[in-house]
């Protein structure tokens, strides 16, 4: 079985990289190398067999000199601080890179989530917020959905700061139904954010959307609306994943049947148009991109030499190994790196958060062009960097997301 990768410390490995062009002053370096705040809890949760169970969750607060921090919360079982903080660094940076004035933060729960009733589930995230009152807020920090929370989740966790401000806050979280302050697009956010960075690295590598092959591990929100994007402009799924394995096509994967086969039974495999895989088969699979869209360190010492593609897009945050990282360099593979890929979402959420504190709506058409500008500006900062510097394109937004928080850092100065 292979070790278990140390995420912080993979984190660390881009940003020293990147220090090596920045060369950045040593107190600024050594604070980007630690959390602002991390907050750990035991949460109890009455099970609906009358049992008490304890769940451990985390909040970290990476770095806050931009903004309030931003960042998902994931309801994972195993999930660690070190992961979390991990996750939290890379959001500092992202929100850095797409130039949006927030902060980094991340929080997680070590559940289940799939095997929670509903009621056990509100129950642990309405408890999980109360411990988390003191760390958020609009001005403080926003959380987000991530892997196994969603727009319900978020509506317990507006309606929990709510009762316990006196007032209704929509603006304390974000990706929140719509009904409820939502914004317009922010369920799709980040799968059309990817799409734009996938489109722009097509046409910079003199590459082809339409039977572009392509395989995407995870069919969640970023999964499949990316898996679905994709179709739609022309490119053939050969692949999918899920938490159960993977089912691979080389003449495609039709789309809508592939949906209905997942909601009747709950997972990918057992469908008539695809054969049964596991992860590790089907990355070995001859395609031209892979949008890793679940898990942190899928792509591993373990997998990756087997890979055979042309471009790995990263809908999920920290999916390669910093090992596997440097053997897809070696290979020539394009990598379009999780803190520009997948920035669609928080943009958006940035979006969502300006109309709450604002008391406006936004329209659908203004959202996405907005949008278009600012991934497809970040995509084109990080190209540019990665050829001056005749480097890899997560090494150049690494560059660019940690140049500008170093620069609010020294600006700031240290406190007191
Ligand atoms: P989700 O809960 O909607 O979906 C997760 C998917 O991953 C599910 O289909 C699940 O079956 C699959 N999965 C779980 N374990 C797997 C495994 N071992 N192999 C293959 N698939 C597996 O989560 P999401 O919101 O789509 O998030 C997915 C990734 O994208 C996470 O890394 C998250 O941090 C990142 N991300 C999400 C957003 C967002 O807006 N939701 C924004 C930026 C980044």
């Amino acid at each position: 079985m292979m070790k278990k990768p140390v995420y912080f410390k993979e984190t660390l490995a881009a940003v020293e990289k990147a220090n090596q062009y920045l060369n950045l002053p040593e107190g600024v370096f050594k604070r980007l190398c630690l959390p602002t705040r991390s907050l750990t809890v035991n949460i109890p949760v009455k099970m609906d067999d009358g049992t008490m169970s304890f769940f451990t969750g985390y909040r970290v607060q990476y770095d806050m000199s931009r903004g309030p921090g931003k960042g998902g919360i994931r309801y994972h079982p195993g999930i660690t601080r070190d992961e979390v903080t991990a996750l939290a660094a890379l959001m500092t940076w992202k929100c850095a890179v797409v130039d949006i004035p927030f902060g980094g933060a991340k929080g997680g729960v070590d559940c289940d989530a799939r095997i929670l009733s509903l009621g056990e589930k509100e129950r642990l995230t309405r408890r999980f917020t109360y411990e988390l009152f003191p760390l958020i807020g609009p001005e403080k920090d926003i959380p987000a959905p991530d892997m196994y929370t969603d727009e319900q989740v978020m509506a317990w966790i507006m309606d929990t700061y709510s009762m316990m401000k006196g007032f209704t806050v929509p603006e304390v979280v974000t990706g929140k139904p719509v009904s409820l302050g939502g914004s317009k697009g922010r369920k799709t956010a980040t799968s059309e954010g990817l799409i734009i960075t996938i489109i722009e690295a097509i046409k910079a590598e003199g590459m082809c959307l339409e039977g572009l092959r392509t395989s995407v591990l995870g069919f969640g929100n970023v999964g499949y609306h990316s898996a679905r994007l994709l179709h739609m402009l022309g490119a053939t799924i050969v692949g999918l994943a899920d938490s159960h394995g993977a089912i691979y096509n080389p003449r495609g994967i039709n789309m809508s049947t592939i949906a209905r086969h997942k909601t009747e039974t709950g997972s990918l495999a057992d469908f008539e148009g695809a054969d049964n895989l596991t992860v590790d088969e089907l990355l070995a699979m001859e395609t031209d991109l892979i949008i890793p869209a679940a898990i942190c360190g899928q792509i591993n010492p373990g997998n990756v030499d087997s890979i055979k593609t042309r471009m790995i897009a990263e809908g999920a945050n920290g999916p390669v190994t910093s090992e596997a990282d440097r053997v897809l360099i070696e290979k020539g593979v394009f990598i379009i790196p999780d803190i520009l890929g997948n920035a669609g979402g928080v943009v958006v959420s940035y979006f969502e958060w300006l109309q709450g504190m604002q008391r406006l709506l936004w329209k659908s058409r203004e959202i996405k062009k907005k949008l278009k500008h600012i991934m497809t500006k970040a995509f084109g900062e990080v190209m540019d960097i990665s050829k001056d510097n005749n480097t890899d394109m997560r090494t150049a937004a690494t560059i660019l997301g940690v140049k500008r928080v170093a620069e609010a850092i020294k600006m700031r100065g240290f406190y007191p």
